[in-house]
């Protein structure tokens, strides 16, 4: 089963006025322009997606947002319907980031509400799972990642499940410069991918993307996207900058499996 890898540089809140936006898109939107056998998506906050959009009209990478709700309209001041990001341009969309479940305490049932909207109208999810150092130090982290998909992916239909992308993200490793290593990452990423066999069927876990997420960089790419459960990597920091994210991109590419 060939898996398309998907890298996805999560801007969170650290760039995206327009014209830091424009800056570094302008010098990535050449670099890549011949890589083909990568989905690369740009994530950038609400305020810029316009702008991003029409940057990436007609370019090869594709735009993300990184949170939505589960609702089309009403009064939910603050909130963002996942119909006006589609209205935009917005292809994929980040669900259960590690910092909207622990800083904004976002549950599972919650993502699972929101997994459910965006399926329903076409918006590619990216569904970030993961566990806490302490959880990993105490031995838990495959009864965390169970909870997880049971929670998250309730009533989920075959079809829906292969269109989701799982971002498999130790949160000890987020934003810290400690990678897990490609074996740690591996082992957890055969974990889901069985899990989900078991749930479903095995042509749902050989069709299904994981990437792995959590201080991935020039220096470490090839090594964790050689693994044959690794489908790409959802990046923080290291996409912020075009020369970091573009060698991140271009080792997704060298290592197809
Ligand atoms: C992330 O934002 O999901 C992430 C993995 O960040 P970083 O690459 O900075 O660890």
């Amino acid at each position: 089963m060939v898996r398309k890898p998907i890298i996805g540089g999560n801007w969170k809140m650290n760039r995206g006025t327009p014209e830091d936006s424009k800056e570094m898109l302008e010098s990535l939107i050449p670099l890549v322009l011949e890589i083909n056998s990568v989905d690369i998506v740009i994530v950038v906050p609400f305020t810029v997606l316009t702008t991003v959009s029409k940057l990436l009209n007609g370019t090869n990478i594709k735009l993300g947002a990184q949170n939505m709700y589960f609702e089309d309209k009403g009064a939910y001041t603050g909130e963002v319907s996942p119909r006006f990001l589609k209205a935009i341009g917005v292809e994929y969309v980040i669900l259960g980031h590690s910092e909207r479940r622990d800083i904004f305490n976002e549950s599972d049932s919650l993502i699972n509400k929101k997994l459910k909207k965006a399926l329903s109208l076409d918006l590619k999810p990216i569904v970030c799972i993961g566990e806490h150092l302490e959880e990993r130090e105490a031995g838990k982290t495959k009864d965390i990642i169970t909870y997880q998909i049971n929670e998250t992916f309730k009533a989920l239909t075959k079809e829906e499940m292969i269109k989701t992308v799982i971002a498999y993200e130790p949160i000890w490793a987020i934003g810290t410069g400690k990678t897990a290593t490609p074996e740690q990452a591996e082992e957890i990423h055969i974990f889901i991918r069985e899990y989900i066999n078991q749930k479903f069927d095995r042509d749902t876990a050989d069709s299904i993307r994981i990437q792995y997420g959590g201080s991935v960089k020039p220096t470490n790419a090839e090594d964790l996207f050689k693994k044959k459960n690794i489908d790409g990597g959802l990046v923080g920091g290291a996409s912020l900058e075009t020369n970091s994210f573009y060698q991140i991109i271009n080792a997704a590419a060298l290592t197809i499996k």
